[in-house]
C-alpha cells in the first residue's frame, strides 16, 4: 500500500537518508525504530508530502506521490495531486494539532464535512462514533484546552480515523505526554491496530509497546534501514553493533 524506492533526502550539504527502500502491505503494522536525527520524521513527513524527496519515489496506493503523468510525460505532481493521494493517509504526530477555536466535535467533523463533503448530521454520527471509540465522546463539547495531553492525542487520533484512511501514519505519538498520560494513548492505537485492517505506520522509542504491536519493526540509522524483521528477531536477537547499541539504552 506504500512503497518507498530509493527514496534519499538531503537538507543543504547533510544528507539524512541515502537510498530507503521500505513495503508497507495493506493491514500491515511496521514499527519505525532509530536514534535521535536518524532520519525517521523525514521519512513520516515526506509521505505527508511536507517534504519533498531529493531522489526515489514513495508511492501509495499504486500511485507515484510525487510525479504524475501529464500529456503522457511524467512531470512533478501538482498540488491537487498531491492532496488526493495524500488524502488516502491518515496522520498523528507528536503535537496534536487540532484546531484551538473549536470543540472537540467541531475538529473531528471539519473535513468531513469540507472536504469529504459528509451532510453534518452524518458527519455528526460518524464523529460520535469515533469518539467513543476513543473514550472521548463526552467530551465532545470542549475545547482542546480543556484537555489532558493524553485526551488531545485521542481526539487527534478520532479526527484522523474518521476519514478512513488506508494508511495510519504516527509519528511519536507519545513523546510530548506525561508519562502517566502516554498508557491510555497506546492502549487506543493498539485497539485501532487489533481491530482494523488498515496498515499502519509508527514512529516511536516506546519499545514493549513496539513489539506488541508490529509484524515488523525497522531499525533506521545513519540514514539507512540497517536491519528489519519480526519483533522477536529484531528486539531480542540484534545482528548489527548498532541495532545492538541501540537496543542497550532501553534496558
Ligand atoms: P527524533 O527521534 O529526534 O525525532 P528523527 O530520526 O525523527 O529524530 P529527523 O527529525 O528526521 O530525525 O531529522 C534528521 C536530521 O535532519 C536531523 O539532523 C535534523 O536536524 C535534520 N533536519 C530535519 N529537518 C530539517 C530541515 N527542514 N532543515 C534542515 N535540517 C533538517
Amino acid at each position: 500500500i506504500v512503497r518507498f524506492r530509493g527514496v534519499k533526502k538531503a537538507f543543504g550539504a547533510m544528507t539524512v537518508l541515502e537510498g530507503i527502500d521500505l513495503d508497507l502491505y495493506p493491514g500491515e503494522k511496521v514499527v519505525v525504530i532509530g536514534p535521535s536525527g536518524s532520519g525517521k520524521t523525514t521519512l513520516a513527513r515526506m509521505l505527508m508530502t511536507l517534504e519533498t524527496p531529493s531522489g526515489g519515489e514513495i508511492e501509495v496506493d499504486g500511485e507515484p506521490l510525487f510525479t504524475m503523468v501529464r500529456r503522457g510525460r511524467r512531470v512533478p505532481a501538482d498540488e491537487r495531486h498531491l492532496a488526493r493521494v495524500r488524502g488516502k493517509i491518515g496522520m498523528v504526530f507528536q503535537h496534536f494539532n487540532l484546531f484551538p477555536h473549536m470543540t472537540v466535535l467541531r475538529n473531528v467533523t471539519e473535513a468531513l464535512i469540507h472536504v469529504r463533503r459528509i451532510p453534518p448530521e452524518e458527519a455528526r454520527r460518524r464523529t460520535m462514533a469515533m469518539l467513543e471509540r476513543v473514550g472521548m465522546a463526552e467530551h465532545a463539547d470542549k475545547y482542546p484546552a480543556q484537555l489532558s495531553g493524553g485526551q488531545k492525542q485521542r481526539v487527534a487520533i478520532a479526527r484522523a480515523l474518521v476519514m478512513e484512511p488506508k494508511v495510519m501514519l504516527f509519528d511519536e505519538p507519545t513523546s510530548a505526554l506525561d508519562p502517566e498520560l502516554v498508557g491510555e494513548v497506546l492502549a487506543v492505537i493498539k485497539e485501532i491496530a487489533a481491530k482494523g485492517d488498515m496498515a499502519m505506520l509508527l514512529i516511536t522509542h516506546e519499545m514493549q509497546f513496539a513489539r506488541e504491536i508490529a509484524d515488523r519493526i525497522v531499525f533506521i540509522d545513519g540514514g539507512k534501514i540497517v536491519e528489519q524483521g519480526p519483533p522477536e528477531e529484531v528486539l531480542l536477537r540484534p545482528k548489527s553493533e548498532r541495532l545492538k547499541a541501540f537496543l542497550a539504552r532501553f534496558r
